[in-house]
């Protein structure tokens, strides 16, 4: 009866949240393991500047799992987020990076290439952010100014003033910061004025239809117009095909990144590549 069926409906919803949460202690154990046994390894996706060709890369955290293969950071930066995890794990991301920029300073080839490392939330709102960050400087011997930080819009709507005056404290140094995913958030342009931004990425979502979808259009246009006059460069994310290249360059966007040009891929297979 109905009262039979609904218990049996509540106890399945009980274990279906059962799952979920041993799931996620399970994915948050595995992380903490994952750290200490050196699992995580760093892909590179090149962005380009239209009269330069390859300018620098996007480091995009990956998880050599020992069970369940290589994940991408959909499958665990979530959880890694909740459980602060992401603050250990976006210190390795940064150092490496920071290593990774010392070691191309010394080769001809590639000494002009920057870096730019995704900041989560829970590092641009902790209290060691800009130490961190001066510290995988320094202890790296990396150029400053070869490094980019991405951060989102969602991040800035608390603590503002606290997140300006770290960004301060770093671009003094030269660090350089892009906002990330740029239109899907809700950052005023006021905001946008007070904040010491270089580059603003336009997200994926715009890209994809701007053949198409005339409101992309115009939405991209009046981003570019917006970086022209706020002096921000703008990069365009997500670029699949040569005619979103060539409508992207027509509309006046000079910054790239996106399979056309390159998909994230090992140090190595970057290296060889470009
Ligand atoms: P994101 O920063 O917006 O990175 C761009 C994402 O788009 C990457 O996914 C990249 O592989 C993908 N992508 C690049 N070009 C194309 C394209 O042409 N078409 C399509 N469809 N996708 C493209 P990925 O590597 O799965 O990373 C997803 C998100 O995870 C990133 O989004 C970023 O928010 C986060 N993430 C990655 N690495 C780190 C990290 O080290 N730390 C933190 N906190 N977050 C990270
Ligand atoms: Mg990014
Ligand atoms: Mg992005
Ligand atoms: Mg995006």
């Amino acid at each position: 009866d109905a009262k039979e069926r609904g218990r049996s409906g509540v106890r399945f919803f009980n274990q279906q949240m059962q799952a979920d949460v041993s799931a996620r202690a399970q994915l948050a154990a595995g992380l903490r393991q994952a750290l200490l046994q050196q699992q995580f390894v760093l892909h590179f996706q090149p962005q380009i500047e239209h009269s330069a060709g390859v300018v620098g890369a996007e480091v995009l955290i990956r998880w050599q799992h020992p069970q369940r293969g290589l994940l991408a950071p959909g499958e665990f930066i979530a959880v890694a987020e909740s459980s602060g995890q992401i603050l250990a794990i976006g210190n390795w991301v940064l150092q490496q990076s920071c290593y990774q920029l010392a070691e191309w300073a010394r080769q001809l080839h590639s000494a002009h290439w920057y870096l730019a490392v995704n900041i989560s939330a829970r590092q641009l709102h902790s209290a060691s952010f800009v130490q961190d960050v001066r510290k995988a400087i320094s202890d790296s011997g990396a150029t400053p100014t070869r490094l980019v930080l991405e951060i989102t819009e969602s991040q800035l709507l608390q603590d503002i003033d606290s997140v300006i005056d770290k960004m301060l404290q770093l671009t003094r140094l030269g660090v350089r910061f892009s906002l990330d995913d740029f239109g899907t958030g809700y950052s005023s342009l006021s905001y946008l004025k007070r904040l010491p931004l270089a580059q603003l990425k336009i997200d994926r979502s715009f890209v994809r239809d701007v053949l198409t979808d005339p409101n992309d259009e115009v939405i991209i246009k009046t981003m570019l117009a917006l970086g022209q006059s706020l002096e921000l460069s703008v990069i365009a994310e997500g670029v699949e095909t040569q005619a979103q290249h060539q409508k992207l360059l027509q509309l006046g966007c000079q910054q790239f990144q996106g399979y056309h040009f390159g998909k994230p891929a090992p140090l190595t297979d970057f290296e060889a590549a470009h």
